[in-house]
């Protein structure tokens, strides 16, 4: 039998998924499951006439690899990696790779290439993007860590990945944790994204009063522009259409409001807060599904405190033109903060992040895919420095054409009661990273009051800093 090419460890969906990518693309694996049971089930199921060989001990597993090994690690993120990790190193021998394609946290990420870059093994954590559908198609890799790993491992990405325009949807991201780190803000821009969508549907259903067939119009309508055209307004205009066969009514309406989640969403916002840039946008998002999830509370307080009574009384049609542009400024704003905090994170960690690449490989196979991301390529593509996206000439102009009806959809959401927390945290960062002069000065002035914390002044070079006695003021 002929050495396996590639070895897949954990037959969870993805695993699987993945395992059977790698093989249509011509190359032989071998999978291991720790519970034999998932293994016999693939091997009698979906791997039935593929080449692959199964292994029952992570021994035999290692025995039918090729040199250097190739394994991707795809089981539950966090202890269960460190277990495999710990397992296969003591079977490996120097060049051998191991790959962790899971959500892993980059900070763990780091912490094990470290960990086996020293004893000669290749550790590369990789991002994979487009749930189970991707996996087997074609996601977006987002692989850091051992370069010389990349290398041996690239002929195999290029053709697993999804494939746009401009080439593969996977590229070499970084050392260390970086593949993890862009995943992990590519995972906190899906959540803006999806919190953004669901504002809009809230204005356009509740403040509008559109029904399910035309929210699927609308939505299928803007996925033909070049503003909006995305994955996730392509699936939003589907799901406006489903019907339940069991009540006969739309599913959406059936689906109970508190949102779930599984922790990159937060860690965007908690590296955020780390490096010290601004995600509002993705904070926002983070903290709807906070506030979602306590149900039982906002049942009760909604038959306590009430709201507006207004009723909207505009023209439809053209409001849900303006809902579309507000949805798009927020969007970029959304996109700005997440690409702004790549780039801290880059330099931060010297991990020299490509921001058009970034972009690049998000175009086809992941949950953001959309038009939208070559215009960022292309944004950082012509201008390296670029400090934000929001100065690209293109989207400046975007943004600036469609503020005036961004700024009425907030206006008209706050009349009518209804919460559009990341529409209005885009605008706030709109609105605070346009204006030269902040109302901070007070701040420095209170803190320099009670806590002697110390000011510059505008009047005086900067660097050089300040007290007063507050109160000894006449
Ligand atoms: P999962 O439910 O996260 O994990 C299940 C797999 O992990 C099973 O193969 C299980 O083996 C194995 N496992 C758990 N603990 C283990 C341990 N201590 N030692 C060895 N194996 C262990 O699977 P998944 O949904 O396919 O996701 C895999 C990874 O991809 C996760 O990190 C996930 O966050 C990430 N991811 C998922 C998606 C998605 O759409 N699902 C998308 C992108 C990324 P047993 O069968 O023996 O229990």
């Amino acid at each position: 039998m002929t050495q396996r090419t590639f070895g897949v460890i954990g037959l969870a969906v993805m695993g699987e998924n993945l395992a059977l990518n790698v093989e249509s693309r011509g190359f032989p694996i071998a999978v291991y499951n720790r519970s034999p049971g998932k293994t016999d089930e693939f091997m009698a199921t979906r791997a039935q006439g593929k080449d692959v060989k199964a292994a029952y001990s992570l021994d035999e597993f290692v025995q039918i690899l090729e040199r250097p090994r190739k394994i991707l690690v795809m089981v539950k993120a966090g202890k269960p990696v460190d277990d495999v990790i710990a397992q296969l190193k003591p079977l490996l021998d120097p060049d051998d790779m191991i790959i962790d394609g899971g959500n892993s946290l980059y900070e763990d990420t780091e912490r094990r290439a470290k960990e086996l870059e020293a004893t000669g093994l290749g550790f590369v954590g990789m991002g994979v993007s487009g749930g189970e559908e991707g996996a087997l198609n074609g996601p977006s890799l987002m692989p850091g860590g051992t370069k010389a790993a990349y290398d041996y491992l690239e002929p195999i990405l290029v053709k697993i990945a999804a494939q746009v325009d401009d080439g593969p949807c996977v590229t070499y991201i970084g050392p260390g944790g970086a593949g993890h780190y862009v995943k992990m803000v590519h995972n906190g821009i899906e959540y803006g994204d999806m919190q953004l969508i669901a504002e809009a549907y809230d204005v356009l259903k509740n403040g509008l009063g559109l029904t399910n067939p035309q929210l699927q119009e609308v939505f299928a309508e803007w996925n033909t522009t070049d503003e909006l055209n995305s994955y996730l307004i392509e699936i939003t205009a589907d799901i406006f259409k489903y019907i339940d066969p069991e009540t006969n009514q739309h599913l959406v309406d059936l689906i109970m409001d508190t949102a779930g989640q599984k922790g990159t969403g937060r860690w965007t916002v908690m590296s955020a807060l780390e490096l010290g840039v601004g995600i509002p946008t993705i904070y926002a998002a983070v903290n709807a599904r906070i506030m979602s999830s306590i149900k039982d509370e906002r049942v009760a307080a909604s038959k306590e405190l009430m709201g507006p009574s207004t009723k909207f009384e505009g023209d439809v049609a053209t409001y849900v033109n303006k809902v579309r542009d507000a949805l798009y400024c927020s969007k970029m704003c959304s996109y700005a903060q997440g690409m702004a905090l790549i780039a801290k994170a880059s330099a931060e960690y010297n991990y020299n992040i490509s921001l058009p690449e970034s972009a690049r490989i998000w175009k086809g196979g992941c949950i953001i895919r959309a038009g939208f991301l070559d215009k960022i390529k292309k944004a950082f593509q012509e201008n390296p420095g670029l400090p934000n996206l929001l100065l690209a000439p293109e989207f400046k102009q975007s943004i600036l054409d469609r503020q005036e009806a961004w700024r009425e959809i907030l206006v008209l959401a706050n009349q009518l009661g209804i919460a559009v927390p990341a529409f209005s945290s885009s605008l706030d960062y709109f609105d605070a990273y346009r204006r030269d002069r902040l109302p901070q000065n007070l701040t420095q002035a209170q803190r320099d009051y009670f806590g002697a914390h110390t000011y510059e002044r505008t009047d005086k070079p900067k660097g050089e800093f300040f007290h007063t006695e507050w109160s000894h003021s006449s």
